[in-house]
């Protein structure tokens, strides 16, 4: 899906770094990442990947092939026909110890075009990361997907969401949805280096915005610790996420809106974009997935959060307590829209937050660290 070059509602993330801190071990796992130009080429050789088309059925055989080869041994594939032709989604667990797990998402249909950026590059970095984690030990499961028929209307993952998790907000076990659709740039594009955190911006419903919130800024941190790119944190909007963030699940994603120039025509081509931003995309695809699915092997970040503040009590009614072991440069309570409805440059350890003028819901507490750190934590206020 094309989504246009959207200047409402951007922020440009802060000049910060957020609670996570860099992790040689992870990057040593990035520095692993080779085959997704290759995938890219050859997901572009099949051609014009619509609705009852050979090429669409190559690519789906392609996908299954390559899970297989990576050594995974779930590879399900949910099919349904609809306007006389079939659809399919490939979908391919990657057990974690718990019994939550996340959604890596992306669609392998193309639209009057071969399709290399919308969306090979999603798929490749899918593809990558799944080769590349899968006898990594991770707290949480890890599902692939691939959704067939995202260009017109979301169809699989609209499925997905009705038929196999059992529509409104049902299978709890689900933590989040991380999609992906159109990274890497278009070749001579000034914003090549900017990527867009997408964040769950709806408020139909918006209960699911807050955790949202959190983890898209946990991306645009991951960002600045991992890549060369720029994250720039916008809404989320016109791919498969939608279906999901509808019925209530916690969505986020990447997209790159310099992707746009050669979309949906025979020039979305791998010559066509840009393969540095695409190699950075990539690691920050399967950073984030790492992160999210709680690899066991790497740094641990929420004690690090932890340790820097305590917050309480959580559901509040009038107050929040900040305490905060280093010196912050600023303490903020966030509403689920993003505007600030409480900000404090602290002079002492303990911030107290006045809440009783602002209406129940949830928020997020956020803390500008004097290194330059930020801290993002999710409060629930509860008026009597
Ligand atoms: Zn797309």
């Amino acid at each position: 899906m094309i989504r246009g070059l959207l200047f409402f509602h951007v922020i440009i993330a802060g000049l910060t770094v957020s609670g996570q801190t860099y992790s040689p071990k992870l990057n040593q796992k990035l520095a692993e990442i080779e085959h997704a130009t290759t995938l890219v080429k050859e997901f572009e050789s099949f051609g014009i990947k619509s609705h009852g088309s050979q090429a669409k059925t190559n690519t789906f055989n392609w996908l299954i092939d390559a899970y297989e080869s990576y050594g995974y041994d779930s590879i399900r594939v949910d099919s349904f026909i609809q306007d006389g032709s079939v659809v399919r989604n490939v979908v391919v667990t990657k057990p974690g110890v718990s019994s939550k797990y996340i959604i890596v998402c992306g669609h392998y249909d193309t639209r009057n075009g071969p399709g290399a950026n919308d969306n090979g590059s999603g798929v490749a970095a899918i593809l990558e990361t799944a080769r590349l984690i899968k006898d990594l030990k991770t707290n949480r499961g890890v599902i692939f997907i691939n959704f067939d028929r995202e260009e017109d209307g979301f169809k699989g993952s609209n499925y997905h969401v009705w038929q196999v998790l059992g529509g409104q907000n049902c299978d709890t076990n689900l933590y989040m949805v991380l999609n992906i659709d159109q990274i890497g740039g278009s070749f001579g594009q000034p914003d090549n280096d900017k990527i867009t955190c997408e964040r769950d911006e709806e408020n139909d419903p918006s209960f699911n915005n807050a955790l949202s919130y959190l983890l898209t800024d946990t991306i645009a941190s991951l960002c600045k610790l991992y890549t060369t790119l720029q994250p720039e944190i916008s809404n989320a909007f016109l791919s498969d996420y939608v279906p999901f963030e509808k019925q209530g699940y916690v969505i986020t994603g990447l997209y790159q809106s310099a992707s746009d120039v050669f979309g949906h025509s025979l020039a979305d081509t791998f010559g066509n974009m840009d393969t540095v931003s695409f190699k950075q995309a990539v690691r920050l695809t399967m950073a984030s997935t790492l992160y999210f699915a709680q690899v066991d092997s790497f740094v641990s970040v929420k004690e690090v959060v932890r340790s820097q503040f305590r917050l309480f009590p959580n559901p509040a009614t009038d107050q929040i307590h900040v305490e905060l072991k280093n010196e912050a440069e600023s303490v903020e309570l966030v509403d689920v829209f993003g505007r600030i409805v409480f900000f404090d440059k602290p002079s002492h350890p303990t911030t107290i937050i006045n809440t009783t003028h602002v209406v129940s819901g949830s928020y997020f507490v956020r803390i500008v660290m004097k290194t330059g750190a930020v801290i993002t934590s999710p409060v629930i206020i509860q008026h009597k």
